[in-house]
């Protein structure tokens, strides 16, 4: 979003969580500005716009969408605009454990409570078992797993597989909190995955859109859906349309070309061993080739900082995907923290801080 003070944008959209960083970097690509850790403390119409407070700076703009996932209340807050939907806020959380099966595909049970519980195949190494439904109460920027979730989806992975599992085998755990939309149901499995969004009364100034809800599967539906809200209020933010003909970034490679273009990156760099090629092209699809350039030797990718991960992407990410610590590397967008040793992290931190001061 945003920009200097006096410059006044179409469109604000505050949020956009870890997953949207291939859309940021599209975003940036197509002439948007964009802010990361940047968070809005105040949201108020002045004069026929808005005014955002954020980061130490305040941006103006035409119409604002608030993609703040669980926070949505609290922007419609910030901004003094009254929500019409309600929200349930529901946390879900994820196990990683080492390798139950050794196969690629996924199984799908369900549990004596009724839900559904799965068993992914997670990067290369793991089994990544998922998901809890918990009420979610207390800070939205600090949500983890908690004991009992943990023994929940241990018990029931242990039901369906001949090995059992137990705490003490899980790696890592990762959670989210749901936005759900209010339905009174008491049951969160059975509230809709769907969005809604909200939109501000003309009578009362400049748009303000907020986003209900969603997934991650129809984010682009939802944005599309989105825009043609939004460009009954300010014409010019009309796009036409477009983005089912579009790739995101390194995503421009057809359906089922995995294997083939596994086998083009390691023609074109014999030095990549298969699975760090595997890797590169299901992280960065065609942007592996722009990562590695004229690299002729493991050499020209810079320093090797353990399990495939070299300067050469470190850099890539810092300068392309607003990358600036090693959670962003290791964990936000490689998931190569549940192969490194505690040696290799340490020696990211030293480029990173080196990076920092250079
Ligand atoms: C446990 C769980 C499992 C899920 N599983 C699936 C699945 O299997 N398939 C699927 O399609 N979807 C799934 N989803 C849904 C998916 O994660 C969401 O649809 C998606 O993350 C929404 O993206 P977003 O960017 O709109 O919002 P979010 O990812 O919620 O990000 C909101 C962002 O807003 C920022 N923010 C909040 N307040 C402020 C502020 N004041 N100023 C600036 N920024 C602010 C936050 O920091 C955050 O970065 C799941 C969600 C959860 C929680």
């Amino acid at each position: 979003m945003a920009g200097s003070p006096s410059r006044l944008f179409d469109l604000a959209v505050i949020g956009g969580g870890v997953n949207g960083c291939g859309i940021a970097r599209d975003a940036a690509d197509r002439g948007a500005e964009i802010r990361t850790r940047c968070r809005v403390s105040r949201l108020a119409r002045t004069d026929g716009e808005w005014r955002i407070e954020a980061g130490g700076e305040t941006f103006r703009a035409r119409a604002v969408v608030s993609a703040t996932g669980p926070a949505v209340l609290k922007l419609l807050g910030l901004a003094d605009q009254p929500a019409v939907n309600s929200m349930w806020l529901v946390r879900g959380s994820h196990i990683v454990v080492p390798k139950l099966f050794d196969h690629s595909f996924a199984y799908f049970f369900q549990l004596p409570d009724e839900r559904i519980l799965f068993a992914i195949p997670y990067e290369r190494d793991f089994t990544l078992i998922g998901t809890t439904d918990v009420d979610h109460e207390g800070r939205l920027d600090e949500v983890t797993a908690s004991a009992e979730e943990v023994a929940y989806l241990c018990e029931g992975a242990s039901r369906f597989f001949t090995t059992p599992v137990t705490p003490a085998d899980v790696v890592w755990t990762f959670s989210g909190v749901r936005p759900l939309i209010g339905d009174g149901s008491g049951r969160p499995e059975a509230a809709t995955r769907g969005y809604t969004l909200e939109m501000s009364d003309e009578n009362e100034g400049p748009a303000l859109l907020s986003v209900f809800g969603g997934k991650l599967t129809t984010y682009r539906q939802l944005a599309q859906h989105a825009v043609d809200k939004l460009k009954e209020r300010v014409p010019s933010i009309d796009s036409g349309g477009w983005t089912d003909r579009s790739a995101l970034p390194g995503g421009d490679l057809p359906v089922g070309s995995a294997e083939v273009k596994i086998a083009e990156l390691t023609a074109r760099y014999p030095f990549l061993e298969r699975n760090w090629a595997d890797r590169l092209l299901h992280a960065y699809g065609t942007t592996a080739w722009t990562i590695l350039g004229d690299a002729a030797s493991l050499n020209d990718c810079g320093e090797h900082l353990g399990q495939g991960l070299t300067q050469c992407e470190v850099d890539y990410l810092m300068a392309q995907e607003w990358a600036c610590s090693k959670d962003d590397i290791l964990w936000r967008r490689t998931k190569l923290g549940l192969h490194m040793s505690s040696v290799e992290t340490a020696h990211l931190s030293e480029y990173l801080k080196e990076k920092a001061i250079a």
